[in-house]
């Protein structure tokens, strides 16, 4: 007998039977809340009380269905550093079901951990507690550095041991919330199987989901695409300006919303370095933080792929001609979005020319003495109100970053608004706390040996990232010289 009421309305499910299988979650020992996001939880209309408790654990743990879910696992397809899979899935995730929250839009629950299902192939189904947490934190973080993202709604313990490389582990589950689990995969998939009508029905459910502008349009397709770039391109730009580096950006964790997903090997740079690349698998460094935007173009070009028979169904040069117009304009739309990110940063009002090479500029003198990325753009508003110690005292040596500070003041005088709402402005836009890869690590390793204060604390801290608060410094440091390089991994 359940209390806890969701107000289900589950359009996949509905609309888009063949594109999932009916599934349900594993049973599991003893579901434990972990964390719940009890703000996040009323947003979507949920009875935060009824949900923080044994029942919402069994919940989110897939455990047991409340009533109303249609749950499911989603069909994808996906290339996976560059080669292609006809068949991914969710292997360790389920649908429980779409809600309408309190500003009218449609929200995904959505379970990460719950068990095996017809995707899984050779894994588990499950995930663990380290990196369950990861994504719990670095999600609501990114949500709060105002960057489209899924959120956070649960982490729970399933009272099981799970193995992994490191031997075993406490088994937990994340529940998410996304405006949709809508991805660049999930148009392969049928397009792969070469299934149109299908893929069709896939484009307008998008369209009617996250593009309704668009509904009725005859070249709704090819505006799909477009629609699909620009958000794209804004949310790489928004990385790029936060030192995020996603890691694993293969087409099935690329989303038709325009929301990050999947923060597996993710992390933010200290040292700022163009080429930077956590992932222990992507050895190649095709998802290092300098090459996100042109990957994001190229995953762009498979969903582009995908909907070629739906563009110009009789013509397939026409088709190709026009998807690839879209395509191609990508560059363009990534640099616009890029450039009001930097001017945000650098306080600057105006538009002037080389205000793009002024921001190169200072990059390439960050990147000379692995500056600290966030910490120098934080230095900023200081330099704009005329202080600019704290901007050298990010370098190792200042001297070098005197030529900068010239041309940087000279376009300043340019503006013309206040020193001081200058300053206001661009600490809105400059955080001084992101998700630290040492504190996330330690808060993680606290947290698997039973101490959940710091991760606790550090969620807590990254709630609020542009406000400076006396007596949280240590968020705001760089990792510590023996910290050494860092390795992230998919972490399952
Ligand atoms: P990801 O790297 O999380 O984007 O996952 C890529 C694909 O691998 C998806 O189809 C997942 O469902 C699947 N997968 C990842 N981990 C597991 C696991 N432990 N068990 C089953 N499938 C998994
Ligand atoms: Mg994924």
């Amino acid at each position: 007998m359940t209390i806890a009421h969701f107000a289900f309305d589950n359009s996949y499910a509905r609309e888009l039977e063949g594109f999932y299988v009916p599934w349900k979650g594993a049973e599991v020992p003893a579901p434990k809340m972990i964390r719940f996001n009890a703000a996040l939880a009323q947003e979507l209309g949920l009875d935060p009380v009824a949900l923080d408790s044994d029942e919402g654990a069994a919940i989110f743990a897939g455990h047991t269905a409340p009533e109303g879910a249609a749950q499911l696992a989603m069909a994808y397809a996906g290339h996976q550093f560059g080669g292609f899979s006809p068949q991914l899935g969710d292997g360790r995730a389920l649908l429980l079901g779409e809600v309408i929250d309190t500003h009218g839009q449609r929200r995904d629950i959505h379970l990460k951990g719950s068990g095996r299902t017809p995707f899984s192939r050779g894994g588990d189904g499950k995930a663990v507690l380290g990196p369950v947490l990861r994504e719990y934190i670095i999600g609501e973080a990114m949500h709060a550095l105002g960057v489209p993202t899924t959120r956070a709604l649960a982490a729970v313990t399933t009272g099981e041991k799970i193995l992994r490389q490191q031997g075993p582990e406490p088994g937990a589950v994340l529940a998410r919330v996304a405006s949709s689990h809508l991805r660049v995969g999930t148009f392969q998939f049928f397009a792969a199987r070469g299934e149109t009508d299908r893929l069709r029905q896939l484009a307008d459910y998008a369209i009617a989901r996250h593009y309704p502008q668009l509904e009725g349009r005859p070249d709704r397709y090819l505006g799909l695409l477009a629609a699909v770039r620009d958000r794209q391109a804004a949310l790489i730009a928004s990385w790029m300006h936060l030192g995020f580096v996603h890691g694993v950006m293969n087409t099935d964790n690329m989303t038709i919303s325009g929301e990050t997903i999947d923060y597996g090997p993710c992390a933010f740079i200290d040292g700022y370095d163009p080429a930077a690349v956590f992932s222990s698998i992507d050895s190649h460094g095709r998802y290092a933080y300098g090459n996100q935007p042109k990957i994001a173009q190229w995953n762009l070009a498979r969903l582009a792929e995908t909907l070629l028979d739906l563009i110009n169904p009789d013509d397939s040069d026409d088709a190709v001609a026009r998807a690839s117009e879209v395509i191609n304009f990508f560059p363009l739309a990534y640099e616009r979005a890029w450039l009001k990110g930097l001017r945000a940063k650098l306080g600057l009002a105006r538009a002037e020319d080389g205000d793009r090479e002024l921001g190169e500029a200072l990059l390439a003198a960050m990147a000379a003495q692995a500056a600290d990325f966030t910490r120098t753009f934080r230095s900023l508003s200081a330099m704009a109100s005329g202080d600019a110690d704290r901007l050298r005292a990010e370098f190792a040596d200042p001297a070098a970053i005197a030529p900068w500070l010239e041309r940087y003041r000279a376009r300043l005088a340019l503006e013309t608004g206040q020193a001081g709402d200058r300053a206001a402005a661009m600490d809105r836009v400059n955080p001084v706390y992101i998700p630290r890869n040492h504190m996330v690590e330690a808060a993680l390793q606290s947290a698997t040996s039973g101490d959940l204060a710091p991760f606790e604390r550090l969620v807590g801290v990254l709630a609020d990232p542009f406000t400076e608060r006396p007596g949280l410094e240590v968020f705001a440091l760089g990792a510590p010289t023996d910290f050494g390089p860092y390795t992230t991994y998919c972490g399952t």
